[in-house]
């Protein structure tokens, strides 16, 4: 994740014998996959005097929750160079010590994994997915020496090997350090290529692959590949070039089956993809939008990379005030560029619209604490896993859609106020930060604004938007380019949003009540079973929409609900739903504008000239 190290360390490996010995070597074997086991071994040599600590990780590359990937490991142990046991005891549920060694070292364990995503481990007879920190184990004080990994039973199962490490020959693959190990997922399975050579704008040529893990032929693969390239072609407009990869190959690992736990995970020179459907076949244009995100991340995260991230701590997750930019602005990218490259219309672009306008402006969360806030609520909400309740739907708005919004609305003050684009902002900020690779911060962002507009707006921007509550003034801004935003239902009468689930014969709120709304003020909650509303007894979930139906906005109606066995009826005004949708000016009687339509097709039609 860190160039400097990465090529200090690159230099050491190929310039010093000292170097080679110094190599942590892993070999992981798969005698037991059918019941997603696999056997690792590590040496070490030139192990300096004092105890040898040797540790799972609590944190994986581009996961921003805490994970504990120490459960899944067990029979550790511990030989010297001859072979004999030494003695190795567990000093935290995740950290092991060898008191005694000669300076040399053989840890072998078992890992056990079968989850299939971008944060942990998938073991079976048809694949090995692996994430590092799922997987391998590694020492402390180490972190900077070269690392090799061997693959073992390759044959056996008739797997490949898809990953950003290096190949250094045969089924061995190394990297600088641990850093750059700990961020490169591996995939080791009979995946299918599509690859091409794409020439950046400096003329040099690099390889970017997807490798598809799926049932599907090689022609599905290939039609696929070609999307997913006018995809990168589009992506690369943003930022005039692609990014330098390492080794001069980026890959998309995608899985895709049925089984799967979906997601999506960036890393420096490939992605992780993993999807829930039977197969790419009929799904390609659902299937791009990670794709187009994650992608995105080859600039924004891994290379404009938030100080706050810089380096990764794999005991514990950073935390970060700038995910709104990081991952926000990934989001609203993500699936502009789609709709660049043409496998979005204008419909399903207002529908993007309209969600992040509903996921925002609509929620407490975004309406009470800044962007950089929901940011570092990151390492609870990110995957992190909660045996109790959280009260999240009122304290927390998402820092994808959130960041989202202040990209949407950046983007279109910059082409209506200052005649740039959000395009001209993430180039400056590219050649300030991502391509030097100078980590930034929110301060750093600012600046960047100033620079490209002047200090007053940046200064009114990044106070208000940013690090402040208030909203832009999306109507306006979205009218620039012909599009309504505006209430989607407002005759319709609401209680807020409610989750109803069939439990006991009666019917559960399965979610906290949204704060202000009618339900949240009459103190029903998450848990409390939904009675009536008046006389009329709800049965079915769908019942709720046929009876407020029979109201207006502003009646009064009784409440009856179910709370730890006690029955209450409280009286409220019903209020009106606060949906938005978006629409383009056209389809509401009125007319488009020359201007309108000039601007609408700078913004959302291909840059590619
Ligand atoms: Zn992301």
């Amino acid at each position: 994740m860190i160039r400097l190290k990465f090529v200090a360390a690159t230099l050491l490996l190929f310039s010093t014998r000292l170097a080679f010995s110094q190599e942590l070597k892993y070999e992981i074997s798969f005698p037991n996959a059918v019941h997603h086991e696999a056997e690792v071994s590590l040496d070490i040599t030139q192990i300096p005097a004092g105890p040898l600590t040797i540790r799972m990780s609590r944190s994986s590359p581009g996961r921003y929750a805490t994970h504990e990937f120490g459960k899944n490991i067990y029979n550790v142990k511990a030989f010297n160079a001859s072979g004999q046991e030494l003695q190795i005891s567990q000093v935290k549920g995740d950290v092991y010590q060898v008191e005694k060694h000669n300076g040399n070292a053989r840890i072998t364990y078992t890992v056990f994994g079968n989850w299939v995503d971008g944060t942990y481990l998938g073991i079976d007879k048809t694949h090995a997915h692996m994430n590092m920190p799922a997987t391998f184990m590694w020492v402390k004080g180490m972190e900077n020496r070269p690392v090799s990994i061997k693959f073992n039973d390759l044959d056996k199962y008739g797997w490949k090997v898809a990953t950003q490490l290096q190949h250094k020959g045969g089924n061995t693959y190394t990297a600088a350090n641990h850093q750059y190990m700990m961020d490169s997922p591996t995939e080791l399975s009979a995946f299918k290529v599509h690859s091409w050579e794409d020439i950046n704008t400096d003329k040099t040529k690099q390889t970017i692959s997807v490798s598809m893990h799926s049932p599907d032929a090689q022609p599905v693969v290939d039609n696929f590949g070609k999307m997913v390239k006018r995809m990168v072609d589009e992506s690369k407009m943003v930022f005039g070039e692609l990014p330098k990869f390492d080794h001069g190959v980026y890959t998309f690992l995608q899985d895709v089956n049925p089984e799967n736990s979906g997601d999506g995970m960036e890393h420096r020179n490939s992605t992780v993809i993993v999807e829930r459907s039977q197969k790419v076949e009929g799904n390609e244009e659902d299937l791009l939008s990670t794709f187009s995100h994650e992608f995105f991340h080859a600039w924004n995260v891994e290379r404009i990379r938030p100080k706050s991230l810089e380096p990764f701590n794999f005991e514990h997750s950073n935390t970060s005030s700038e995910l709104w930019f990081a991952e926000g602005f990934t989001q609203y990218y993500g699936s502009l560029i789609l709709k660049r490259a043409g496998f979005r219309d204008l419909n399903s672009y207002c529908n993007t619209i309209a969600g992040l306008a509903n996921g925002v402006l609509n929620m407490p969360g975004a309406n009470t604490y800044p962007a950089t806030q929901m940011s570092r609520y990151a390492v609870f909400a990110d995957a992190g896993v909660a045996v109790d309740q959280t009260n999240q739907i009122n304290i927390f708005t998402s820092y994808y859609y959130y960041g989202a919004t202040i990209a949407l609305a950046l983007d279109l003050r910059l082409r209506s106020e200052f005649k740039l684009s959000l395009d001209d902002y993430m180039k400056a900020v590219w050649k300030t930060h991502g391509k030097p690779e100078i980590p930034y911060t929110v301060p750093d962002l600012q600046n960047v604004l100033a620079k490209l507009t002047n200090k007053s707006f940046a200064n009114d921007f990044f106070g208000r938007y940013v690090n402040g509550i208030d909203k832009n003034d999306y109507v306006k801004l979205l009218s620039n380019a012909g599009l309504v935003l505006r209430r989607a239902a407002p005759e319709k009468a609401s209680l807020g949003m409610i989750r109803l689930s069939p439990a006991n014969g009666k019917l559960r709120l399965s979610m906290n009540t949204l704060k202000g709304s009618a339900a949240y003020l009459a103190g029903m909650d998450n848990g409390d079973y939904f009675l009536k509303i008046n006389d009329d007894e709800l049965k079915t979930p769908a019942d709720l929409n046929t009876l407020l139906a029979k109201y207006k906005p502003g009646e009064e109606v009784n409440l009856t609900y179910e709370h730890r066995g006690e029955v209450n009826t409280v009286k409220v005004k019903l209020q009106e739903s606060n949906s938005f949708e978006v629409v383009p000016v056209e389809k509401t009687g009125k007319t488009l504008t020359p201007e309108a339509e000039k601007f609408r097709t700078a913004w959302l039609d291909s840059q590619i000239k």
